[in-house]
This record gives C-alpha cells, sequence and structure tokens, in this order.
C-alpha cells in the first residue's frame, strides 16, 4: 500500500472515487510481466466502479456523485484505419486502463470520461464491478462465438460464470469444461443453468456450435476444436495463452474457425450493459479489502475462489 498525492481531472477526464474494483486474470498477466510494455509503476485493475468526484474541462453527461463503471478499454486514438472503420478495439495506438495507465486498485482513479459509463443506481457495486471486463470482454466473445444453440465454456471463472446465465437465458445449452476433479466448479456451473459440465479433456455428449476458451491455456485450442461440429466457431477469449501444441489438419477441416477476441469497443459495452439486468445477470463474488489485492490475485491464480474475485473500498 502506499499513499499518493490525489489525481486530478485534467480535460475530458473524470476523477472517480474507486468503490469496487474487480480483479481480472488479465491482472495476473501484467503483475507477472507476461504483457508488453506496462507503464511502470502501473496501478492494476480494470473493472472499476465507482462515483465522480471531479469532472475535468470540457467533459459533458456525468454530474458529481454519479456511479460509473471504468472498463479496461482506456481510450483509443479515433484516427487509425481501425478506429475509423468501428473497430476501436484494434486501434494502433489505445490506453488500457490498469496496463498503461493506472486503474484501479486504488482509492481514487482517473479516467478519460469518453470511455465511462453511467452504471445506474440498480445493483451493489462489488456484484457490478466483474460486468465492467468479464461481461464486456466475453459478451464480444460471446458474439464471436455466433448464433449457435450449444455452446462450450472452457474455463468457468467470471467470464463464463457470467455468460453461462446470458445464454441460459437466450435459450442456449451451455457445456463447461474446468480443470479436471474440480467438482466445485462444475457443480457452479450446473447451479448458473450449464446442462453438463466435465473435464476439458472430456468430449461433450453432443458436439457444440461453438466454443468460448477463457483459460489461458494454449492446449485447449485442440481440444476445444475436437468438440466442435463441421463448421464450428472456437473463440480464444483472453489476452494471454500459453502455446497451442500442434495438432492434426483434420481438427480444422471442415471450416471450423479458430479465432481470438481482442479488447472491447463501446458498442459492446452499450450492448452488454443492456442485455446483463434483462438476462438477471448476478455475479458471484469474493470481497476483499484494498489491503488484500495481492491476496486476491493468489486466490485468481490458483483457482481457490468460484464466480470474481473484488476489491471493495
Ligand atoms: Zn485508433
Ligand atoms: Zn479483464
Amino acid at each position: 500500500m502506499r499513499e499518493r498525492v490525489l489525481p486530478v481531472a485534467g480535460a475530458g477526464e473524470l476523477l472517480i472515487e474507486v468503490k469496487a474494483c474487480g480483479v481480472c486474470r488479465t491482472d495476473l498477466h501484467v503483475v507477472d510481466g507476461e504483457l508488453a510494455h506496462p507503464k511502470l509503476p502501473i496501478v492494476p485493475g480494470h473493472e472499476v466502479v465507482g462515483r465522480v468526484a471531479a469532472i475535468g474541462a470540457g467533459v459533458g453527461g456525468f454530474s458529481l456523485g454519479e456511479r460509473v463503471g471504468v472498463p479496461w478499454l482506456g481510450a483509443t486514438c479515433g484516427s487509425c484505419p481501425y478506429c475509423r472503420e468501428g473497430a476501436e478495439n484494434l486501434c494502433d495506438a489505445p490506453v488500457f486502463t490498469g496496463y498503461t495507465r493506472d486503474g484501479g486498485y486504488a482509492t481514487h482513479t482517473v479516467a478519460d470520461a469518453r470511455y465511462c459509463f453511467a452504471l445506474g443506481e440498480h445493483g451493489d457495486d462489488a456484484e457490478i464491478a466483474p460486468w465492467l471486463c468479464a461481461g464486456l470482454i466475453g459478451w464480444r466473445s460471446y458474439r464471436m462465438a455466433g448464433e449457435g444453440k450449444t455452446l462450450g465454456l472452457y474455463g468457468f471463472g467470471a467470464a463464463a460464470h457470467i455468460l453461462a446465465q446470458v445464454a441460459s437465458w437466450q435459450g442456449r445449452r451451455v457445456f463447461a469444461f474446468t480443470r479436471r476433479g474440480d467438482i466445485a466448479a462444475q457443480d457452479f456451473a450446473r447451479s448458473l443453468g450449464a446442462v453438463w459440465a466435465g473435464a476439458s479433456e472430456d468430449t461433450p455428449p453432443e458436439p457444440l456450435d461453438a466454443a468460448i476458451i477463457f483459460a489461458p491455456v494454449g492446449a485447449l485450442v485442440p481440444a476445444a476444436l475436437k468438440a466442435v461440429k463441421k463448421g464450428g466457431r472456437v473463440v480464444c477469449g483472453g489476452i494471454h495463452m500459453s502455446d497451442i501444441p500442434s495438432f492434426p489438419y483434420a481438427l480444422l477441416w471442415e471450416e471450423r474457425h479458430v479465432m481470438s477476441v481482442a479488447n472491447l469497443t463501446r458498442a459492446d459495452a452499450r450492448e452488454f450493459l443492456e442485455i446483463a439486468p434483462k438476462a438477471g445477470v448476478t455475479c458471484e463474488v469474493t470481497r476483499y479489502p484494498l489491503a488484500r489485492a495481492n491476496e486476491a490475485l493468489s486466490d485468481l491464480r490458483d483457482g481457490r475462489l468460484q464466480g470474481a474475485a473484488v476489491l471493495i473500498l
């Protein structure tokens, strides 16, 4: 823990008093040095729920005390070819909360107001925090997985536990894949609507239309390709993954797809923030005071918690 001077909201920015900040697997990749070129020192955290404490010059649409969320996408350039084509998630000069600018493992944070979202007053701060990344990037992954009725989720953590609820609400059938022998995670998945839960190496009882991989384990790519039907999609939802082992072309043949999801767009966020309350998404959270952030990271790393870890202020 370190005392710092209170940051100041510059032009276009909000100063936010943090109320809750979710702990994402990407935070582990940041603190473990697995992502290139972080701002150092860095305050991690990109699932920020807080209250507007000061409003910088030129900012409209927010009021003091309003509850807002700050996601992973901290800012984009607005002028590169990707930004101009509506793919700001692929911006050539992006800013990422808790990676290239300070995030929410703090009492206060400053964010670019254009990338903050009003969250309204419905719902508990800690239970909404995981929406800001597990929900938003999970939603983008879910959209990339297509419209199929059978969906596999590999790695049943924060994102999968949100998507299982959305998918069940939409009438899709969810198949949850966990570490072998993780009975607690498999029971948890079934409690959230999964029709089947088993080990990642298992063959599901029927072929899948699509699978989303949230665990950072490259060996799951060929495993998921085995589980999807002809034309099926395998979406890699994480920012970092161990190397993918070589596999026979036959696993990819018949128009199976492997794709990755990078970041989010503000349009993804608006869609998810509208659909999540309708779907009745509730997050199972384990709360930690800010001073125990390292313990939260360790518990996430070792798979000692169900759902999402959230720091509370
Ligand atoms: Zn750009
Ligand atoms: Zn994240």
